[in-house]
């Protein structure tokens, strides 16, 4: 079901997904307890390695055999070159709110960025499902850097040990809010979900994964029958605004994106979060706000309003609280469920992407 790597895909389209590899090359990071047991017999050590190489590579942090002091030392010795999929760190800033930024050097020499986000009972991890991101929406520095390549499932998986690992703290929730859009690197971010909630134990619950939208992948997540929230990035109350802020909208109208998002709900029961950045004078009058209300009657869903944090690429402007607060009050009129987001960490380069941008 895993697929370690793909190559490049446009928007709207993912490439034919490779089987998953079996080669000796494949990191074990993101394997199961099954496949590493079978991985160590396959090296001619006893099935009860197997469980150690589980618990140093999901608990303890190894991040190389030899890091597995219970492991023979000759064998130790011999396996030194085995590749766990562990990523390096390439820089870390902490902001004053105690949010945490990292960028983290990838095998091939790729830089990605995490986000520790932590709250009262909370350590919350903003991970990355690629390495760039290719739909090009206006608003987003990510999408100014252009795309460079998916991340393989144990290059997810890293990033979360990552935070972990340097907050000494375990992660409770993930969100799938960094770089990329993690619908069009599908079968990797699912087995990456799927690892963290069976390997490094984290509820699905817990997990959000939030995508712009591709076609016909909304519901091909929704086959897989995951607990995770799904939030779309909407941003727009119709469709020619959407279009304006987001290139791939053009092949994927409105209409059609919330029609997946029905049958989503229809078949996995649970609501959706609808994303939405207000640009001031832009998409953040209460005419958007009753179009927006039009749109979602009926319909099981949350609206998660996202102040625009402003990029140096654009020059849209954050809207101001009194605009705020009425958007809010214009869908609550409407009995829509509504909260705002606001971005942590914003004196150090919050906006997804920017952190990256500024050190390479
Ligand atoms: N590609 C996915 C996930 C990555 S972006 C998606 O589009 O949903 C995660 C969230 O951050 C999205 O809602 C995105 O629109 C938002 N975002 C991007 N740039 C932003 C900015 N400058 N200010 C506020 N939110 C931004």
């Amino acid at each position: 079901m895993a697929v370690t790597s793909l190559s490049t895909s446009a928007p709207g389209s993912e490439a034919a997904l490779p089987e998953e590899s079996r080669s000796p090359h494949r990191p074990l990071l993101g394997q199961s307890l099954a496949e590493l047991t079978e991985w160590v017999q396959a090296q001619g050590q006893p099935a009860y390695r197997g469980k150690q190489l589980y618990q140093w590579l999901y608990q303890q942090g190894a991040r190389s055999l030899q890091d597995i002091t219970v492991f023979p030392k000759a064998w130790r010795q011999a396996m030194a070159q085995v590749d766990l999929g562990r990523s390096t760190l390439h820089h870390r800033v902490v902001a004053s709110d105690g949010t945490v930024k990292y960028l983290l050097k990838l095998a091939d020499g790729q830089i990605i960025e995490a986000v520790g986000i932590p709250s009262a009972k909370r350590l919350t991890v903003c991970v990355s499902s690629q390495v760039g991101c290719p739909m090009a929406c206006d608003f987003c520095a990510t999408g100014k850097g252009g795309f460079v390549r998916n991340l393989a499932t144990h290059e997810i998986v890293d990033q979360v040990l990552t935070v972990q690992e340097d907050f000494g703290q375990r992660v409770s929730h993930i969100v799938f809010m960094g770089m990329g859009e993690p619908l069009l690197n599908t079968a990797n971010v699912v087995a990456a979900i799927r690892c963290l909630n069976r390997d490094v134990g984290i509820g699905q619950r817990a997990i959000t994964l939030s995508t712009v939208g591709v076609p016909g992948r909304i519901r091909a997540l929704a086959a897989e029958q995951l607990q995770v929230t799904l939030a779309v990035s909407l941003h727009a109350s119709n469709q020619t605004q959407r279009l304006q802020l987001i290139p791939s909208a053009g092949a994927y109208p409105l209409e059609t994106l919330l029609d997946e998002c029905r049958e989503y709900v229809q078949i996995t029961g649970r609501r959706v979060t609808f994303e939405y950045i207000l640009l001031a004078g832009l998409n953040d009058q209460p005419a958007n706000a009753a179009e927006l209300a039009q749109h979602l009657r009926g319909f099981q869903s949350h609206v998660n309003l996202i102040p625009y944090n402003p990029i140096s690429e654009v020059d849209y402007q954050r809207p101001s609280e009194a605009s705020i607060r009425t958007f809010v009050a214009e869908l609550e009129a409407r009995r829509i469920a509504v909260t705002v987001r606001y971005s942590r960490g914003l004196e150090e380069n919050a906006a997804c992407g920017q952190l990256r941008a500024s050190h390479r």
